[in-house]
């Protein structure tokens, strides 16, 4: 399967429309199976053992029929990246169209935060917002953040620690989604969410792949939500396929961050805050033209067998994948 996997490598760069996490061109590992595509995409700085749930996802829907879709079209926020500027927020704003819930990132600076959403109350006066502090806080700087906040849907790992998560719990009647608590686990199955965590956040890729995500999601017992990390919209469409497949959804989901990449692979348009459920085939030609040179592909290429060492290979040999 390595084999196939590394002969059938493309690796683009995208370019975002804004700096997000640092990432101002994302670079992402596209393979092609006997099901479709998958992507490989673990942010640079990634080590090979953190990278083996993301090849495992990419494995899993090159290689593996993915579960029955309960729902063709997906709810998506819109994702605001810590920007201050009024005309950027709208620019941004404005290529959601018709969705009504706003997810914006904070956590560096309260006073600038809390400027980001009344600008964003003013332009959006109807939406539903919720913010993602990436565990930036600690239950203080939370606890007081959150008293001033005004409505908000849900606050998103506002502090990095399952204990801290409890304790700020106690402290807010907003509702806690866990994000990193989860994702950055060395077992996702063993953190004890109770009383620390009301919804689950699902990442397809760093949770290793569809059946991974529905089994953390089955043992936590806890409404969730599906985003993505900054993906092609090859590793988008899995997203999607993770969100129509769950037996419940209750949450606008964030996989329209297709909106902060200036050049995709493909197309996945959002009509009235949905994206459609699909395959995603990239054509060749686009392929050709942001493929990164021959050095970032064989960077890639050694990646990709690291990753397939640190853990992929064994994972994917239990799930019996491929055979
Ligand atoms: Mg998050």
């Amino acid at each position: 399967m390595l084999d196939s996997i590394l002969g059938s490598l493309r690796v683009v760069a995208l370019a975002t429309k804004t700096d997000f996490r640092s990432v101002t061109s994302r670079e992402v590992a596209l393979f092609e199976g006997p099901l479709g595509w998958g992507e490989f995409s673990p942010f640079l700085e990634y080590s090979y053992s953190e990278s083996v749930p993301w090849l495992t996802s990419a494995v899993e829907a090159a290689f593996v029929s993915p579960p029955p879709a309960l729902r063709s079209e997906i709810a998506v926020n819109a994702t605001l990246p810590a920007l201050d500027n009024a005309q950027e927020i709208e620019g941004l704003l404005d290529s959601y169209p018709g969705c009504s819930v706003i997810k914006v990132k904070v956590g560096t600076d309260p006073v600038k935060d809390l400027d980001r959403l009344a600008i964003i109350r003013e332009l959006r006066p109807d939406a539903t917002i919720r913010i993602d502090v990436n565990g930036l806080w600690d239950v203080e700087q939370a606890a007081s953040f959150l008293n001033n906040v005004g409505e908000i849907e849900y606050v998103e790992q506002p502090c990095a620690s399952v204990e801290e998560l409890r304790e700020l719990k106690k402290r807010t009647s907003i509702k806690i989604v866990g994000d990193e608590v989860i994702r950055k686990a060395k077992d996702p199955f063993a953190v004890d969410l109770s009383d620390a965590v009301d919804i689950v956040m699902l990442k397809v890729a760093p949770l290793g792949g569809i059946t991974r995500a529905l089994e953390i999601a089955r043992h936590h017992k806890l409404p969730v939500v599906v985003s993505s990390a900054l993906e092609s919209a090859v590793g988008i469409s899995y997203g999607l396929k993770l969100a129509s497949a769950l037996p419940s959804l209750d949450f606008a989901c964030g996989l329209g961050t297709g909106s902060l990449l200036a050049v995709d692979v493909e197309q996945l348009p959002i009509n009235n805050g949905m994206i459609r459920v699909a395959d995603v085939r990239p054509e060749v030609s686009l392929l050709n033209k942001l493929a990164v040179s021959n050095e970032r592909l064989n960077w890639w290429k050694n990646r990709i067998r690291m990753t397939w060492d640190a853990g992929a290979e064994s994972f994917i040999n239990e799930r019996g994948w491929g055979q």
